[in-house]
């Protein structure tokens, strides 16, 4: 069996590993035109994990993302190296101001403690008194992952993934697919714009933000858009103890990251969100309108904050739903997909990546049941929405 996979950032570099992994005897060719990941959306992320979703698949992809950043090394190393991800375990806290934003975190509370999430829910007098530094005369209810969260360094951890799978045998080519070639239903090869071509069974598309273009050369829809987000970096005044991500109501989050603090902010469901805008020119405006206001009124310290500088990434969004599409094209069963995880998408890298490998190997999940992604639910009218989204 021969597989390609288009992209090689997190999600193409573990679909890659893990059928490696499975079975030695698949030969697994990526393409990914940037092999520095500069673009890449794993490069540009604000790189945390978090148990606390809405829909019990995505707690429980966390849950083998976080298998896998705490035992890196016996996951990802090669030739015995050490491999350190700078993974920090610290909570999620998320906060609701509003009775109808408190219901969605006791729904989704339930969720998560039904599929084995430590995660609490405060009072406004037990955020006073477990994050003291933080504002809470506003706060309705919040809650507050306890352990199994955290943040991690998103580059590393995708090189990591790309160097385990080239160790186990996956081939990279550092070029771009420029065309498919297809009979019926099923494709058969890819074109390179380096002039060459890839021959397969079957093909996973993730190539994140580019997905849509990309199934567009094959003749079929993928309902992926790339969303820019920024992400900015800031001092405050004085210290503060390592805060949680904190996810404030106003759209606004922000952690800790060294001694120094990264935040930015999700345009709402009602909120225009431009589509493609050109990377590396990050929105500064959006700090002073919108990420600042929101911080200096949840913690008073941050009135006098410092911007230092900013990065943009793009956001790879299904707007039906919020959750990725992962599996066989509906128009086409040999593309499988695996994108449009809409700002979660590493966290979940290596659980998508093993549920793809097991489908391709087996024709099934095996660990775990990744059909409530099928890309099929659009057209059966069942679309999984993720209510926390950030
Ligand atoms: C600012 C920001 C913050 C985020 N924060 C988090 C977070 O805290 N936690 C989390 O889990 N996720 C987060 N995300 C989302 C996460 O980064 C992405 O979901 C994830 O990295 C997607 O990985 P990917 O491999 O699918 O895409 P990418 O890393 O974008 O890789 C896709 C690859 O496809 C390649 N490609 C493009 N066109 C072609 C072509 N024609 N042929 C072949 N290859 C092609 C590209 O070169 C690229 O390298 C964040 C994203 C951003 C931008």
């Amino acid at each position: 069996m021969r597989i390609a996979v288009i992209g090689g950032g997190a999600l193409g570099s573990a679909c890659a590993l893990f059928l490696r992994r499975f079975d030695t005897r698949v030969a697994v060719d990526v393409i990914e035109p940037d092999p520095g990941l500069r673009l890449a959306s794993s490069a540009r992320s604000a790189a945390s994990i978090r148990q606390q979703f809405s829909t019990e698949v995505n707690v429980e992809l966390s849950r083998f993302g976080l298998e896998l950043l705490r035992n890196a090394s016996e996951w990802l190393a090669v030739d015995g190296d050490a491999v350190d991800l700078g993974f920090v375990e610290s909570g999620y806290l998320f906060i609701a101001t509003g009775e109808a934003g408190a219901q969605a975190l006791r729904d989704a509370h339930a969720v998560q403690r039904a599929a084995g999430a430590a995660v609490g829910l405060l009072s406004p007098s037990d955020l006073a008194q477990r994050v003291p530094w933080l504002r809470s005369d506003d706060v309705v209810l919040a809650s507050l992952g306890e352990r199994g969260e955290g943040w991690f360094d998103g580059y590393a951890f995708a090189r990591a993934l790309a160097r385990k799978a080239r160790a186990l045998g996956a081939l990279w080519h550092a070029s771009a697919v420029v065309g498919f070639e297809r009979r019926a239903e099923r494709l058969h090869a890819v074109h390179l714009a380096d002039g060459s071509r890839v021959e397969a069974d079957a093909f996973v598309l993730a190539a994140g933000a580019w997905s849509r273009a990309v199934g567009a050369l094959a003749g079929v829809d993928v309902p992926v858009f790339a969303r820019r987000r920024t992400v900015f970096v800031f001092n405050g005044p004085e210290p503060l103890p390592r805060t949680p991500l904190v996810v404030d109501p106003a759209g606004v989050w922000f952690r800790s990251e060294g001694s120094g603090f990264i935040g930015g902010w999700s345009p709402g469901a009602n909120e225009a969100d431009p589509d493609d805008l050109p990377l590396d020119q990050p929105d500064l405006d959006q700090f002073d309108d919108r990420v600042w206001p929101a911080l200096a009124h949840r913690v008073g310290a941050f009135a006098a904050l410092r911007r230092t500088h900013a990065w943009d990434g793009y956001y790879e969004v299904h707007p039906l739903d919020h959750n990725a599409l992962v599996g066989p094209h509906p128009r086409c069963p040999n593309l499988l997909l695996a994108c449009g995880f809409s700002g979660h998408g590493l966290q979940h890298a290596a659980g998508v990546g093993r549920g793809i490998a097991e489908w391709l190997l087996h024709g099934r999940y095996a660990s775990l049941d990744l059909t409530a992604l099928s890309p099929a639910r659009a057209a059966q009218g069942r679309p999984l929405v993720e209510r926390a989204v950030i």
